[in-house]
């Protein structure tokens, strides 16, 4: 998608450091961090939100899953704990219309959900 800026990402039209990279997924920090570690996992492919996933889909959703636990341990935050946040539509407050999942880890992170 043109205007989609996460898609430019990906493109590397917008100069990004890549925390994690492979065929389908990239993860990227935040540009504006709500924690000490906030970082985005993403999919390469434009998907919009949660709610346009079909079913091809869910061998991808399994692998960001996959990835999460790979960087959780790069990151050294899978002992301390990390929470992992997927906005879907406008009452979540979803910003950017392109399927992310954000990390949180590094400090002792609210306990309730909202
Ligand atoms: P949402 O509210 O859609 O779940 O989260 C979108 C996230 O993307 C926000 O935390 C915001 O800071 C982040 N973000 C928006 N634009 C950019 C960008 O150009 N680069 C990076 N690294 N993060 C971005
Ligand atoms: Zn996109």
């Amino acid at each position: 998608m043109s205007d989609c800026i996460f898609c430019k990402i990906v493109n590397k039209e917008v100069p990004t450091n890549f925390i994690y990279e492979d065929e389908e997924i990239v993860a990227f920090n935040d540009i504006n961090p709500q924690a000490p570690i906030h970082i985005l996992v993403i999919p390469k492919k434009h998907i919009s939100s949660l709610v346009e996933l079909n079913k091809n889909d869910e061998n991808l959703i399994g692998r960001i899953f996959g990835v999460i636990n790979e960087i959780a341990k790069k990151e050294k935050i899978d002992k301390s704990g990390f929470r992992v946040i997927m906005n879907c539509g406008e009452d979540a407050g979803q910003e950017v219309k392109h399927l992310h999942f954000h990390i949180l880890a590094g400090k002792k992170l609210g306990t309730k959900i909202i």
